[in-house]
């Protein structure tokens, strides 16, 4: 996996010695400013500070997971950013994708980290379990060990998918494993969140596409995620929120109103409490999302998403009110969401809707 011929280049010039042509590398820009949300003058300035700049070591660390994160990040859907974010940068060490194996595997790691010290980036997946050393181990080095020697040396560290980032599933009740989160561990790091379970793969190029252009972390919110993709909730984005706001509810997944494609607050949608990208940039090269699948959103980027109350169980919020203000308490911290014209029909209401083909069609007009 280590590609030491083009250590020394930059990556204008790998680009160049793989025949990608100028236009598509400008493009490339273009949609990386625009998944950023910044402004076209921008992409000059990506252009530039990418074209020179050198491929930055990164090595990655698996502890208790379930590859979902890795799955993800090799599914991120525009073919372009993909290649062009495994060319630029030198994936030096990852448990699943590297070819080595056994020593020789543990020697990359090991290399890397001497010959980049304070420079490398280290990716983490999976939560790391204190309970016992011997719950989790890699070449007889437990996770822990692992972590904190590897950290050292590293510039910043992106704690990928929602186990990295709060202990994830692992840490659901009753905790067997004592499974903690990067962040409990490392204080003296700066450490980016990028939760999800999985996190999704445009999100995850897109913090190492921040970094390799300005060299620097993403504004970070409370819980450490990157503002750009976190900043606002599901539900502020959410395509069905037109029914939400006019007090169309699905009661049950095969009802006239699911079928209709009402909102799915009453079928335990968290989208209201939860902060992620999944609405705008989707999944799957951006053919669809859990919610217009007819799946009300789980809360999976938000602390103790597993644990919450019944993924199926509606938030206790009341939907009768005109002006509401929900607050989520999360990990010590606050987040709220201030929703405003959220009205409920009366159960009359609602069957007369229910009988009148309703539609976002109509609810648009
Ligand atoms: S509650 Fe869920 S389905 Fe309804 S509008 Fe909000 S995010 Fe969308
Ligand atoms: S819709 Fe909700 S549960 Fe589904 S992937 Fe997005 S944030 Fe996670």
């Amino acid at each position: 996996m280590t590609n030491n011929d083009n250590k020394d280049k930059t990556l204008a010039q790998i680009l160049r010695s793989r025949g990608i042509s100028r236009r598509g590398f400008l493009k490339f820009c273009a949609a990386t400013a625009s998944m950023m949300a910044m402004s076209p003058a921008m992409i000059p300035k990506i252009a530039h500070a990418l074209e020179n700049a050198r491929r930055p070591s990164v090595i990655w660390l698996s502890f208790q997971e379930c590859t979902g994160c890795t799955e993800s990040l090799t599914r991120a859907h525009t073919a372009t950013v993909e290649s062009l974010i495994f060319d630029a940068i030198s994936l030096d060490y990852h448990h699943t994708l590297q070819a080595a194996s056994g020593h020789a595997a543990e020697e990359a790691r090991e290399t890397a980290m001497k010959e980049n010290y304070g420079e490398y980036l280290l990716v983490v997946d999976g939560s790391i379990p204190m309970g016992n050393p011997g719950y989790s181990t890699i070449a007889g080095i437990s996770n822990y060990d692992m972590l904190m020697e590897t950290a050292k040396g590293a510039a910043a560290i992106i704690a990928v998918g929602t186990c990295a980032t709060y202990g994830g599933i692992p840490q659901a009740k009753p905790n067997p494993t004592g499974a903690v989160s990067v962040r409990d561990l490392i204080k003296d790091k700066p450490i980016i969140n990028v939760p999800g379970c999985p996190p999704i793969p445009v999100v995850i190029t897109g913090v190492l596409t921040h970094f390799l252009t300005f060299g620097t972390i993403p504004e970070l919110d409370h819980l450490g995620r990157p503002k750009v993709f976190y900043g606002q909730s599901i539900h502020d984005r959410c395509y069905r929120r037109p029914f939400y706001d006019k007090g169309l509810f699905a009661e049950t997944f095969d009802d006239e109103g699911a079928k209709k494609g009402w909102c799915l607050y009453k079928l335990g949608c968290k989208g209201p409490t939860t902060y992620n990208a999944c609405a705008t940039t989707k999944w799957n090269d951006g053919t669809s999302w859990p919610i217009e699948a007819g799946h009300p959103c789980l809360g999976c980027s938000e602390p103790d998403f597993w644990d919450g109350g019944g993924f199926y169980k509606a938030l206790s919020m009341p939907t009768e009110n005109i002006t509401q203000t929900v607050i989520y308490t999360a990990a010590g911290a606050v987040a709220a969401g201030l929703m405003l014209g959220a009205r409920n029909l009366s159960k009359k209401e609602q069957a007369k809707a229910a009988h009148s083909n309703t539609t976002i069609d109509d609810l648009k007009k």
